[in-house]
């Protein structure tokens, strides 16, 4: 069970020739990371003469790489090294220290007798690496987040208590930084999940799993159908229809969502170029990773060859915050992408940064109002006198307006009255599967000829 074997007396640290100079850390002076696995795995001793508790720290600074990238190297080892001696100056003597990666730290408490030291020790080093340091004449605020791992109640073996401290400090970023949380058993299952749904993801696309459906927009001018947005679906052997709220951010994360975007496109194409209605447009969301690529206007252009579609019918759908993740690449292509003939609109406006600089910089044709604006149009002022600034702001601009998310009647006629040109929500229909949208075309056309045979009769 043991990583070492139990020595007859426990070492103390004094006795490990931990701090001999080939096992510190050359810049902090703490322990280097095999030094302080090894101290580790010595005190995973379980059985007869062990299971004596001690706790696990692990830390990690919460702005080191933007130090890095903004001060220079030079600054950031200085900052590591500082960060060093205030850890120094808060343990105590048989505690451990050591740098086991870039910017993370672990500590080794082996002398536990509650845990209420180990929280003690978290919170004092929060505080201590919260307060400015001053490097080369630059006063710099770092802050840091730190995990909590307790032998032999959490973990008995090194390994496994070394990632029981590290998910307890993911959780502790996770949850806004600057803090400390100790490990919980649901964590670890949490990852678990994580690990096989990224797995499931990986094969998804191979699989076949994916499908597009789609949701109608109305143009409120002519009350017309004007097209459809393409809504991504994951289907999932064991989890059913998985929404795309539940994966895509995981996509977004790996990497994945540019072989998953690239998919929806062709299959977005393709889709739509088979309507019996040549006037009808499809609109694609686009993530943050796809438009900070240089090659994504070279996959539209694929899509669009591929399927025959004009590139006037493919409207892309990026959001605010993509636009500014790497603005001068989304810039150009945007830029790119319009010179190809296709549109953009900007969705979710009002929930990111709502800057009025990307509404003048960035070539666009739509701007779509968050839902959570629409939701109450009806019913609160302030949100009736947003969608009414916005649409007019559209309609100067030369912009079209959508509302997303319309439910009721009475929203939608909120959404007339202040000036927005067209809406989509579940009071026209819901997103359908693709073999649908041809039954939802012809009943809108049936309709659109009985409108017109009351108007003309
Ligand atoms: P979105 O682009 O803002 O899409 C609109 C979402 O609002 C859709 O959710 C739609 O089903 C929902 N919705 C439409 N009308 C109503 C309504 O009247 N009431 C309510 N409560 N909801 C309504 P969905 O399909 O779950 O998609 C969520 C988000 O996932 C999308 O928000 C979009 O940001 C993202 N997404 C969807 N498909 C893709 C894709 O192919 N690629 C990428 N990158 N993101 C996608
Ligand atoms: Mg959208
Ligand atoms: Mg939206």
């Amino acid at each position: 069970m043991t990583h070492a074997a139990p020595t007859a007396a426990a070492p103390s640290v004094a006795t490990d020739d931990l701090d001999a100079p080939s096992r510190t850390d050359s810049l902090t002076g703490l322990l280097q990371r095999d030094a302080l696995l090894d101290a580790l795995s010595r005190r995973c001793v379980t059985g007869p003469g062990g299971g004596t508790p001690f706790a696990l720290l692990a830390l990690d600074l919460d702005r080191f790489k933007a130090v890095n990238d903004t001060l220079g190297h030079p600054v950031g080892d200085a900052l590591l090294r500082a960060v060093g001696r205030r850890i120094r100056g808060a343990i105590r003597g048989g505690d451990l220290a050591g740098r086991i990666g870039g910017d993370e730290f672990a500590i080794l408490l082996p002398q536990l007798t509650a845990e209420a030291e180990a929280t003690a020790l978290a919170a004092r080093l929060v505080e201590l690496l919260a307060r400015p340091f001053l490097l080369d004449g630059h006063s710099v605020v770092t802050g840091c987040s730190v995990g909590i791992a307790v032998f032999p109640t959490d973990a008995q073996e090194a390994d496994a208590l070394l990632r029981c401290a590290d998910l307890a400090l993911y959780q502790a970023k996770a949850e806004g930084r600057g803090d400390q949380r100790r490990f919980q058993p649901v964590l670890r299952a949490r990852a678990e999940e994580r690990r096989r749904m990224e797995a499931d993801l990986r094969a998804a696309i191979g699989l076949g799993q994916f499908e597009l459906h789609y949701q109608p927009h109305v143009d409120l001018g002519t009350g017309a159908l004007a097209g459809f947005e393409a809504l991504l679906r994951w289907r999932h052997p064991q989890r059913g229809l998985v929404p795309p709220g539940e994966f895509v951010p995981l996509a977004e994360e790996i990497g994945l969502i540019v072989p998953i975007g690239e998919w929806v496109l062709r299959t977005a194409c393709r889709e739509a170029a088979g309507w019996p209605d040549a006037s009808l447009g499809v609109s694609v969301n686009v993530s943050a990773p796809q438009l900070a690529r240089r090659d994504l206007a070279a996959q539209v252009r694929a899509a669009l060859a591929a399927s025959g579609l004009a590139p006037h019918r493919l409207e892309l759908e990026v959001t605010e915050t993509a636009l500014l993740h790497d603005a001068s690449t989304a810039l150009a292509t945007c830029e790119e992408l319009r010179a190809l003939g296709v549109r953009i609109s900007l969705d979710d406006f009002g929930t990111g940064y709502s800057s009025l600089t990307q509404l003048r910089s960035f070539p666009l044709d739509r701007v779509k109002i968050d839902r959570s604006f629409v939701s109450d149009v009806a019913t609160r002022a302030e949100s009736a006198a947003i969608v009414r600034a916005v649409a007019g702001l559209g309609a100067s601009l030369g912009l079209r307006t959508t509302a997303e998310g319309v439910e009721t009647a009475a929203q939608l006629d909120q959404l007339v009255a202040n000036g927005c040109t067209d809406a989509q929500g579940f009071l026209f229909s819901r997103p359908v599967p693709a073999a649908e949208v041809l039954a939802l075309i012809a009943r809108s056309k049936r309709q659109d000829a009985a409108a017109q045979g009351r108007i003309s009769a």
